[in-house]
């Protein structure tokens, strides 16, 4: 009797260490910080199914797109730290920093890590009706009307924001940009010819290049992709030493219980060993991380100095978003 007036005690002082104990209790919503149907979207879709099953709960997704996935990155920061409510976000994580001026999070001290998930390769990509039957030929039409193309993007802070800087700084050619709530509206707007090119994952491209639907000049990896084999890098085709891969990882709000986070990356790293995910992963062209990187501190130290890497690049490159 004595010991259960205790525990009730215990409990009413301390709720979140009996709400820790017993997570997850209620269905666990993973943000993605970009429209539905694209390729953050995509790769957290396939997580969640898993992940559900270890965590014998339901995984939600849910999508909040807009200032390059800053919306929704803000809105994981913010949310109660339970772990019930997560963010899935990529690279961008680490560029927004030296992208904005002013950022309504801090990458750094507002969140728990999880774990990396997946490193996923980029394909330039055009509509396909586009007057190029190779990358050679790509390049010198773009170069040649680059008053009248037009290259649509996920916002300043996406994967392909970043991609096209890269990239239109190697030629030396800027295109007007055509930034959207995520890749999957700007994939509808190339396949019906409102933008001229992108540059995406192949989580979002793959479908849409084997269809035949979309015209792709090559992969931004150093490695030909596996799902894409008769695609050249653009590496080979003569832009030496172009690198563009983009790793996702998921993160809760500061504060989350250390339980909390246990249990989260404990399940997630299972669920990463799943045969279906590596499957439907594979067919992506991309794969799951191994599992000493799908862990906080690898995040952590991954994140520093994925910040590092690129703040100095971008600062070169003289693009700010206020
Ligand atoms: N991840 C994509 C990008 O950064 C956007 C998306 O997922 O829709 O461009």
């Amino acid at each position: 009797m004595r010991i259960t007036r205790l525990l009730m005690l215990a409990c009413s002082l301390f709720p979140g260490v009996l709400l820790a104990q017993n997570f997850p209790t209620k269905p666990v919503t993973i943000i993605v910080p970009f429209a539905a149907g694209g390729p953050t979207d995509t790769l957290t879709r396939n997580l969640a199914a898993v992940w559900g099953k270890q965590l014998k709960q339901t995984v939600l997704v849910e999508n909040v797109g807009g200032a390059g996935g800053n919306i929704g990155v803000t809105r994981g920061a913010r949310a109660a730290p339970d772990g019930y409510t997560l963010l899935m976000h990529h690279i961008g994580m680490a560029t927004s920093q030296a992208l904005y001026r002013k950022l309504d999070y801090n990458p750094l001290t507002d969140f728990e890590y999880i774990g990396l998930v997946a490193d996923v390769p980029m394909t330039l990509i055009a509509r396909g009706n586009f007057p190029a039957a190779n990358f050679k030929e790509f390049l010198a039409y773009i170069k040649a009307n680059k008053d009248k193309l037009s290259y649509a993007n996920a916002g300043l802070g996406a994967a392909s924001h970043l991609c096209g800087l890269l990239f239109m700084t190697a030629i030396q050619t800027n295109f007007t940009t055509v930034p959207y709530k995520g890749t999957a509206p700007a994939m509808n707007d190339l396949l019906g010819g409102q933008v001229d090119f992108m540059c995406d994952q192949t989580t979002n491209t793959t479908g849409q290049i084997k269809g035949g639907k979309v015209k792709v000049y090559g992969v931004t990896t150093l490695k030909r992709v596996a799902s894409l084999p008769e695609v050249p890098t653009l590496n080979e085709q003569g832009m030496k030493g172009f690198a563009v891969g983009i790793w996702h990882a998921v993160y809760a709000p500061a504060k989350t219980p250390k339980r909390v986070v246990d249990t989260l990356v404990t399940t997630m790293q299972t669920a990463l060993r799943d045969p279906d995910l590596i499957k439907n992963l594979a067919l992506l062209g991309t794969e799951p991380v191994p599992q000493n990187q799908a862990t906080p501190a690898f995040l952590q130290a991954h994140l520093k100095a994925e910040i590092a890497k690129w703040g100095p690049v971008i600062k070169k490159a003289g693009v700010y978003a206020d």
